[in-house]
C-alpha cells in the first residue's frame, strides 16, 4: 500500500467516512446506499455447518423491522462475545439476499459507547486489500495504527506553511488537520482540515517545480542569440509566403526576447491546430543560425518529419541554407554520411524523429531545439537531447494539445508559455456533423460530391492497439467498403497504418498529397500534423472509441485551405452517455481550450495523454478541476515568495527550503 514510513502513514487519508451520529432505520434502508448505521438488538444467533465451512447467522431487530447478520469468519468468537437483550450500533453494507436484507460482518459497538460516538462521529473509512484484511488490517485496524501514532506525537509535529499564509487564508494548523482528517470532530472541522491539507498539497507541488525554474534561471547560462540576422531578414522580407498573425509576431518577439537574455529558453508553445507553429519554429531556427549556431526540429513520427523537411527545405530554398533529414529508416551508409557532416557543421537544421537522440548524433554547435507534438516524446528523452551541449541549447515545445488553463498552471509551473490564439485569416469554421450506419449512403454520396468539387477526403479509424488484429480488420474492411463504392479509374484510393513499412507509407502518402488519389483510408498515424489543404472533408469511422482531444486533433487536418471544410462523426445507435457528450462537445466547438477542458472535466486529469507518466498529477486530496481558485492561489503565493527571496534565504522561508532540499531533483532543472 506504500505505506513505509510513520509519514506515510499519517499522510494514508480516508476515502470517506462514515457518521455515526446517523442512525437509519430498517424500515427504510436503502439497498443502494453503500453503508448504514443501525441501533438494536441481536437475536437467534445460530451456527450452519455445510461441509467444511461454518457460518454464522442472526437476526438482527429495531423498532421498524429486522435484517439478517452474517459472519464467515471468526465465528465462535463472535457468537461467545455478542450478548442477547443488549443494544448495539450495527454498521456495514446492505445488500438484498432475495427478499431480506443482510449485513455481512457488520461492524459492531455497544451502544452504551455513544457518548465516545458522539464526540467522534465520524468513523474512517481506509481503502485496504484482501491481503492486509487477512492480517487485521482491515479499515479500522489501519484506523487504530493511525489513532496511536497520533497519540504519540501529539505536540511534535512541524509546520509547513508560512504563517502569514496560514493566516490569510485561515488554514489550520497541520497538527489538527492530519488530525481531523482521520477522526473528525465534525463535519465543518473536516471540510477545514481537508481545506488546510489541499492548500499544503498544491503550495508544495507549486514551490518544487517554480523552484527548479527559479534554479535555472539564475544558475543555467544560456547562449545569448544577439543578432537577427541576414538568414531571418531575408526569409522575412523575400520568402515568407504570407502576413504573419499578430498571434505569431508576438510569440516570436517573446522567443527573441528570451534568445538575447543569457538565460537558457524553456518555453512552451502552445496552438490550435492549423494556427501556425511551424513558421515560429522556423524563425526561431533562423535566430540561432544567425547567431553561428545549428537548429534541430524533433518529430514524432516519421511521416511528420518528413514533412517538416519538405515544407522547411522549400520554404527556405535560396537562402543558402543546409537543411538535412535523419530518421531511424535511412539506410545505415545515409545515417553514417549525415552524422558526419553533422559534426562538422555542414548541416544547419536537422529535422528528425526519435533518431536525433541517438548517442552518436553529434552537433557542433547545436543552439536551439524544437519538438513538435511533445507529448508524444517522454521527459527522459528530451533530457538527453539536452545532454548533447555543454551549454544546454534553447528549447521550444510545441504542442497542438491546448492544455487547460489549470493544468498548465501546475504542469507548466517552471516553464515559459506563449500561445498562439488566433488562426490564419480567411478559414472557415469545420462543421462538425454526427451520423450512424444507417446514413452510410448518404454519407458516400456527400463525398462524391466534395471530390466532384476537386476535393479530397480522409477516413479515418481507430487503432487503439497497433498489433491488434481485430481493429486491422475494420480498417481493411472499410478499405474494400470505400473501393467498391468508390472504384478506379475514377477514384484512386491511398490506405495507410502504422504496420506497413516506410516506402509503402511515402507512397501511399505521395499519391494523395498530390491529388492523384481523392481518398486516404487510414488509422490515427495521420493523427499529428499531415498538412493537405485541399482535404476538406474527414470521416471518423468509430468515433465513440476516440477520446476527445484525439477527435479535436483528427478533425484539425482539414480547414487548411479556402474551402468550407467538414468533419463527419461516424457513431454506432447506441451511445455511452459519455460518448455522447463528447461527440455533442465535438460538434457544438471548434475551440481547442473547450475541447481540452471537457475532456479534462470527463476523464480526469490521470488520463490526459501523456501526463499518466509524469507523475505529476497524483494529488491526495486537491482536484485541479474542481480546485482552480487554490491552484491559483498557491501559485500566486509561491511566486511572490520566490520573486522576493528566489533561493529561500531569509529565515522566514528557513522550513521551505529545507523542504525544497528533500524535494526538488537536479534533474528536473535540465530538463524543459
Ligand atoms: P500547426 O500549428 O498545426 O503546426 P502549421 O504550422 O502546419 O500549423 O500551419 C497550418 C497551415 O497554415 C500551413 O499550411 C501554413 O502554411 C499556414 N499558415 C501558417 N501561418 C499562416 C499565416 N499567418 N497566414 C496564412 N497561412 C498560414
Ligand atoms: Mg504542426
Amino acid at each position: 500500500m506504500s505505506i513505509f514510513t510513520y509519514e506515510d502513514l499519517l499522510n494514508y487519508f480516508p476515502f470517506r467516512y462514515v457518521d455515526r451520529s446517523v442512525v437509519s432505520r430498517v424500515s427504510e434502508i436503502d439497498p443502494e446506499k453503500d453503508y448504514v448505521v443501525l441501533r438494536g438488538t441481536i437475536s437467534n444467533m445460530q451456527t450452519v455447518t455445510n461441509g467444511r465451512n461454518v457460518r454464522l447467522t442472526a437476526q438482527f431487530r429495531d423498532m421498524s423491522g429486522t435484517l439478517d447478520l452474517v459472519w464467515f469468519q471468526g465465528v465462535n468468537w463472535i457468537r461467545d462475545s455478542l450478548k442477547p437483550n443488549t443494544l448495539y450500533l450495527v454498521m456495514g453494507k446492505v445488500t438484498a439476499y432475495g427478499s431480506a436484507l443482510q449485513i455481512a460482518h457488520p461492524d459492531i459497538e455497544l451502544a452504551s459507547q455513544e457518548e465516545r460516538a458522539l464526540s467522534h462521529p465520524f468513523i474512517p473509512i481506509y481503502s485496504t486489500t484482501e491481503k492486509c484484511k487477512a492480517k487485521g488490517l482491515n479499515p479500522k485496524g489501519i484506523g487504530r495504527l493511525v489513532e496511536t501514532l497520533l497519540s504519540q506525537i501529539k505536540g511534535t509535529l512541524s509546520e509547513t506553511l508560512p504563517a502569514d499564509i496560514r493566516q490569510r487564508y485561515r488554514l489550520m494548523g497541520r497538527e489538527a488537520a492530519l488530525s481531523n482528517i482521520h477522526f473528525p470532530k465534525n463535519s465543518s472541522l473536516l471540510a477545514e482540515a481537508t481545506r488546510r491539507l489541499k492548500f499544503e498539497e498544491l503550495f508544495s507541488m507549486q514551490l518544487d517545480y517554480q523552484y527548479s525554474r527559479s534554479l535555472r534561471l539564475n544558475q543555467s547560462q544560456g547562449r545569448v542569440f544577439s543578432t537577427i540576422g541576414e538568414y531571418f531578414n531575408r526569409f522575412y522580407n523575400e520568402k515568407l509566403p504570407f502576413e504573419l498573425t499578430r498571434a505569431q509576431k508576438r510569440v516570436i518577439k517573446e522567443i527573441r526576447s528570451d534568445l538575447k537574455s543569457g538565460r537558457q529558453m524553456n518555453r512552451l508553445l502552445q496552438g490550435d491546430v492549423g494556427s501556425g507553429k511551424t513558421i515560429v519554429a522556423l524563425f526561431s531556427m533562423l535566430i540561432a543560425l544567425d547567431n553561428q549556431c545549428q537548429a534541430c526540429l524533433m518529430a514524432p513520427t516519421e511521416i511528420l518529419a518528413n514533412q517538416h523537411y519538405n515544407s522547411i527545405s522549400r520554404l527556405t530554398e535560396g537562402l543558402g541554407l543546409r537543411v538535412e533529414l535523419l530518421t531511424g529508416s535511412m539506410k545505415p551508409s545515409q545515417k553514417k554520411k549525415i552524422k558526419a557532416l553533422l559534426a562538422i557543421g555542414d548541416i544547419d537544421i536537422l529535422i528528425g524523429t526519435h533518431a536525433l537522440i541517438e548517442d552518436d548524433v553529434v552537433f557542433s554547435q547545436l543552439g536551439l531545439v524544437v519538438i513538435d507534438e511533445q507529448h508524444r516524446f517522454g521527459v527522459k528523452q528530451r533530457a538527453k537531447l539536452w545532454a548533447k551541449n555543454a551549454i544546454p541549447p534553447h528549447i521550444l515545445v510545441m504542442t497542438a494539445t491546448p492544455i487547460p488553463r489549470t493544468l498548465a498552471m501546475t504542469l507548466y509551473a517552471d516553464l515559459e508559455c506563449s500561445v498562439i490564439d488566433e488562426l490564419p485569416p480567411g478559414r472557415h469554421p469545420i462543421q462538425t456533423l454526427h451520423s450512424t450506419d444507417a446514413h452510410r449512403l448518404r454519407l458516400f454520396g456527400f463525398m462524391r460530391e466534395q471530390i466532384a468539387l476537386g476535393r479530397q477526403v480522409y477516413v479515418v479509424y481507430p487503432l487503439i492497439n497497433e498489433s491488434e488484429k481485430s481493429d486491422l480488420k475494420d480498417l481493411m474492411d472499410g478499405y474494400e467498403s470505400i473501393r467498391r463504392a468508390f472504384p478506379l479509374p475514377q477514384y484512386g484510393v491511398s490506405i495507410l497504418h502504422g504496420q506497413m513499412p516506410p516506402e509503402a507509407k511515402d507512397f501511399e502518402m505521395q499519391h494523395f498529397k498530390s491529388g492523384e488519389n481523392q481518398i486516404m483510408v487510414s488509422t490515427t498515424v495521420i493523427e499529428v500534423g499531415v498538412d493537405v489543404p485541399n482535404a476538406t472533408v474527414m470521416v471518423i469511422e468509430n468515433a465513440e472509441r476516440f477520446g476527445l482531444s484525439q477527435l479535436h486533433q483528427l478533425r484539425g487536418r482539414v480547414g487548411r485551405g479556402a474551402e468550407q471544410s467538414y468533419c463527419i462523426l461516424m457513431t454506432k445507435d447506441n451511445l455511452s452517455s459519455s460518448a455522447r457528450e463528447r461527440i455533442q462537445t465535438m460538434c457544438s466547438t471548434n475551440d481547442g481550450f473547450r475541447i481540452a477542458e471537457a475532456d479534462l472535466r470527463l476523464r480526469g486529469p490521470g488520463d490526459i495523454q501523456g501526463l499518466q507518466q509524469s507523475g505529476m498529477l497524483e494529488f491526495k486530496l486537491a482536484d485541479i478541476v474542481d480546485d482552480e481558485p487554490m491552484v491559483k492561489a498557491t501559485r500566486d503565493e509561491v511566486r511572490r515568495i520566490l520573486e522576493y527571496d528566489p533561493r529561500l534565504e531569509t529565515p522566514d522561508n528557513h522550513m521551505l527550503k529545507k523542504r525544497v532540499q528533500k524535494t526538488v531533483h537536479i534533474e528536473w532543472n535540465k530538463i524543459s
